[in-house]
């Protein structure tokens, strides 16, 4: 092949909102932060309706493309198919379509130096193979996570029970050490279709030359260690701890309500509640919710969904019911009593703009990784909430180990987290010395994260190195 004067790296993002948006943001990265790079951003048409993040393709550089799959159907999916079920069917039965874009990419003037489809979407690795294109897998949640999803086919082996019955603790590499419950609720089922699709996946992650991982070095520093081990003992392809990547905040003059309603509340008084973009409650859970936050008597802002009594993460699929509000699920008389002191929006907030705001001193969260990241880059301690996905995991390590997050505990005999619960964490996280202790750590992790962001830090050297890697391969004519 003829020496290329750009190196251009073709980006793979499975369907929803929660994964398109650090795709995108490392799309952005890899042009921005590097010479003569060039990015084609490949998402999927499923699950892409909304403009949830129209405004964030806007805002991408000329030199990032988009491409989008056609949609798949997914009609002959069961009903109560998981997320994960759907998500990974889409991306298989896209494959074909990926392999003549990569066809087509790869016969233009650009070339393709590297393939990096996202956590979702290791199956394309074999298209890339096939084509000769060096692939890498990117992460958007941290190591501990990619650890967990690499182990499961092991796991799978040699064990039998389901991991919530495991007796002993799960260690991963450099990890806090996790009970079988708290891995991901993916593979919590044997008998789920997403359980083997779970263990192909993470055998199909050693298909990758590396992983772009979206952490830094102060939040899993242990673990970024243990897995450097393992990778230079060949025992996995090397981790780039290249984050954390979070939006920043956007200039859009028409300011959502929210906003407009913090903007007249005190500075460092909000609690902001929101369980990401398909974090779902049950009508007790909410009901203990919102008795809990009027009793603690602290302000709130609150994106609240449907309630769902079946799915943690029914809101994942859309949460719009034409004419109809989430708002009107809350308990009788809860908007009336706490008007003034909180807010309940329907559906979806501009987060990072909220986070950013200076009224707001708390945030309850799924624990999603995308929110973590947005907290700490806002400077704003968490109580964690998890729900679905690897979101236990994570409540494990930010609040055993890490120190960012408080967490309530849940009833045990309905895993319903009381209102006197909620209340006691609302007013710890908020006024309390745990509190200000998180507080002190959320804005040490910001610190951190912005060094290793500006030039000579760690995450930054990280992608360097990655891309210089991409770049030579180019002038090799590889
Ligand atoms: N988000 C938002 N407003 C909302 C809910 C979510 O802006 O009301 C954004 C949030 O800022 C984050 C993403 O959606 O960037 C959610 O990603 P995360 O990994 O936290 O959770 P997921 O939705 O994937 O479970």
């Amino acid at each position: 092949a003829p020496e290329r004067s750009t190196t251009h790296v073709v980006l793979l993002a499975c369907p929803g909102a929660g994964h398109v948006l650090p795709v995108a943001e490392l799309a952005r990265r890899i042009v921005a932060h590097n010479d003569g790079f060039t990015a084609t951003l490949v998402t999927h048409t499923n699950f892409s309706s909304g403009d949830h993040y129209a405004s964030t393709f806007a805002s991408l550089p000329p030199s990032v493309s988009t491409a989008q799959l056609p949609e798949m159907s997914i009609d002959d999916l069961p009903a109560d198919a998981r997320a994960e079920t759907r998500i990974i069917t889409i991306v298989k039965r896209a494959l074909p379509h990926l392999r003549d874009l990569l066809l087509r990419l790869l016969d233009s003037p650009a070339g393709v130096a590297a393939f990096v489809p996202d956590l979702f979407c290791p199956w394309a690795l074999e298209v890339s193979g096939e084509l000769g294109i060096p692939g890498y897998i990117f992460c958007p949640s941290n190591l501990m996570g990619l650890s967990s999803l690499l182990y499961t086919p092991e796991l799978d082996r040699t064990t039998t029970c389901e991991f919530r019955d495991l007796p002993d603790l799960v260690r991963l590499p450099g990890c806090v050490p996790l009970h079988g419950a708290d891995l991901v609720d993916t593979i919590q089922d044997r008998g789920d279709p997403a359980y083997p699709l779970m263990v192909e996946l993470g055998e199909h992650y050693l298909l990758a030359q590396g992983f772009l991982v979206n952490t830094f070095d102060a939040m899993e520093h242990e673990t970024i260690l243990a897995f450097q081990e393992l990778s230079d003992k060949g025992v996995y392809a090397p981790a780039y701890a290249v984050g954390p990547f979070v939006r920043s905040c956007s200039n859009e003059s028409n300011k959502h309500s929210s906003l407009q309603w913090l903007d007249a509340q005190p500075d460092g008084s909000v609690l902001y509640v929101c369980f990401g973009s398909g974090g779902t409650l049950s009508t007790a859970q909410t009901a203990e919710l919102a008795a809990g936050l009027e009793a603690s008597g602290q302000r709130f802002l609150w994106v609240t969904q449907f309630p769902s009594d079946k799915d943690r993460c029914a809101s994942f699929f859309g949460g719009g019911r034409d004419g109809d509000s989430p708002v009107n699920y809350l308990p009788e008389g809860f908007v009336e009593r706490t008007r003034g002191t909180g807010l309940a929006v329907p559906l979806w907030a501009p987060q990072v703009e909220v986070l950013n705001h200076p009224a707001v001193a708390g945030f309850v969260s799924h624990c999603g990784w995308n929110s973590t990241l947005e907290a700490v880059a806002a400077g704003v301690p968490t109580m964690a909430w998890p729900l679905y996905a690897e979101q236990r995991m994570n409540a494990v390590m930010l609040s055993e180990r890490v120190g960012l997050a408080l967490r309530p505990r849940a009833r045990e005999e309905d895993g319903v987290v009381p209102r006197d619960e909620v209340a006691r964490v609302a007013r710890e996280l908020m006024v309390g010395e745990k509190g200000a202790a998180a507080r002190k750590k959320a804005r040490e992790l910001r610190e951190a994260a912005q060094k290793g962001l500006a030039p000579g830090g760690k995450s930054r050297e990280a992608l360097e190195a990655i891309a210089g890697k991409w770049k030579k391969a180019v002038g090799n004519g590889n």
